[in-house]
């Protein structure tokens, strides 16, 4: 059975005082909500926290001692140099990350990455001990001109064509179609499911047993009222949220919706 996986996406929000009311106000709302949901930690999803870099030290103390791991939004291709502004996957790593989003749409859309660059990024992260979330999804016009599922996998073969399917072993793929990020829509549990199991069935082709251990997650506008519906799919492992990871009480929710299904009540 694959372990549900519930990531926070907060994107270029928060700061000190608001990291440690959300720890704190976090960790007490989802031992409720699991205790609500008569689970325990044992069965519960993973919960990746992915703050804005500079605030990963501190996150780092706050979940220190917890099941809470981190993660960084984004990588440099390199892992040191002279490119200012940029934060390598080596510094995550050090500050505690265990995780790193490449290929993000906000980064595709608003910073030109290609999927060359995303793939670069991906092996960055790898090469410095984190594992890799692959963000892929179609536009609304891909979606509507029915060209959705090709989109998608499209960028998934782009990458494995450059960093070699096996190095999905140790990675995570979240699909996010573009039109459902930040916009309050959200795919259906029957679309987002039919993405899903394509996705995998695309990688069974050449690597079944990657393809069904390996954890697909579903982001686009996930909240806690919609995120049991999506992630009762059978192929969906849980969420990359972004949006809604920012209250505590929520994310709390979503990650208790997260465990796999089939998990002891
Ligand atoms: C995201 O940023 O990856 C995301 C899914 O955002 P939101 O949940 O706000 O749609």
């Amino acid at each position: 059975m694959r372990r549900g996986l519930a990531v926070a996406n907060w994107k270029m929000h928060g700061d000190t005082a608001f990291l440690g009311a959300f720890a704190q106000d976090f960790l007490r709302a989802f031992r409720c909500a699991l205790a609500d949901a008569r689970r325990n930690h044992a069965n519960a999803a993973e919960v990746v926290i992915c703050p804005p870099w500079g605030y990963l030290s501190q996150a780092r103390e706050l979940f220190r001692n917890t099941d809470a791991r981190l993660g960084v939004q984004d990588v440099a291709t390199a892992a040191s140099g002279a490119f200012t502004g940029e934060q390598a996957a080596p510094m995550g790593r050090d500050l505690g990350a265990t995780y790193a989003i490449v290929g993000h749409s906000e980064r595709r859309r608003l910073f030109a990455e290609t999927d060359a660059v995303v793939a670069a990024k991906f092996r960055a992260a790898q090469d410095a001990g984190l594992t890799p979330i692959l963000c892929v999804g179609e536009t609304l016009a891909q979606r509507r001109s029915g060209d959705a599922i090709a989109a998608v996998l499209k960028q998934v073969d782009e990458v494995a064509a450059q960093v070699g399917l096996s190095a999905f072993a140790n990675a995570v793929i979240a699909y996010e179609p573009v039109w459902a990020i930040g916009s309050g829509e959200t795919a259906t549990p029957p679309q987002a499911q039919a993405m899903h199991l394509a996705i995998r069935s695309h990688l069974a082709r050449s690597q079944p047993a990657l393809a069904s251990a390996m954890r697909l997650l579903y982001g686009g506008s996930v909240t806690a009222a919609n995120a049991a519906a999506l992630f009762a799919e059978p192929d969906i492992d849980g969420g990359l949220i972004g949006g809604a990871s920012l209250d505590a009480e929520a994310f709390a929710r979503i990650c208790c919706a997260a465990a796999p299904s089939g998990a002891p009540p």
